[in-house]
């Protein structure tokens, strides 16, 4: 296990033809999000958590594995906070190897890797119902009991439906 905290780097002589596992985790804040390091969607960010093996081929190196992190993400529907781990299984990076560099540094790739597992409209369940519309209640937590107004395209769907089912068994 290698612990970087601020980054994600593997020293270059570490790296050689056999595949090697490199570890850890590293803080939150290099996604950037902002001196609060949370905002109004995600909140209470955990660490990113990379499991990584690297090796040399070819004259290049190979990065591979899976990186997660888990956070709490904002409702798009009920405004509630929910906890999500959002995961990169596939983490993937092929990259020159460096004639003197001493160090592969990844921090900027772990960062695009999780910002772009951030999902775009997060929902705590698949049937959250959302607020109301009309009162403005959280119908997650407590059923209001207003009236949804009817969609009348759906009605009259409904009403396509059954007339074209129906079953009349004298005309079979
Ligand atoms: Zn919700
Ligand atoms: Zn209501």
């Amino acid at each position: 296990m290698r612990k970087v905290n601020n980054g994600m780097r593997i020293p270059t002589r570490d790296i050689g033809f056999k595949k090697r596992s490199f570890s850890g985790e590293t803080s939150s804040a290099i996604l950037g999000l902002g001196d609060r390091g949370e905002d109004r969607h995600v909140r209470d960010l955990g660490p990113i958590v990379y499991r990584l093996s690297a090796y040399e081929a070819a004259g290049q190196i190979v990065v591979e594995g899976d990186v997660r992190m888990s956070a709490r993400f904002r409702c798009s529907r009920c405004d509630r906070f929910f906890s999500l781990t959002v995961t990169d299984p596939e983490f993937c990076m092929l990259l020159e190897a460096p004639e003197n560099d001493e160090f592969v540094d990844l921090t900027a790739d772990l960062r695009e890797s999780i910002l772009l597992r951030f999902p775009a409209y997060p929902v705590c369940r698949e049937a959250c119902p959302g607020l109301c519309p009309q009162c403005g209640a959280n119908r997650a937590e407590t059923p209001c009991g207003c009236r949804q107004p009817a969609d009348d395209r759906w009605s009259a769907l409904d009403g396509l439906g059954a007339g074209r089912r129906g079953d009349d068994p004298g005309q079979v």
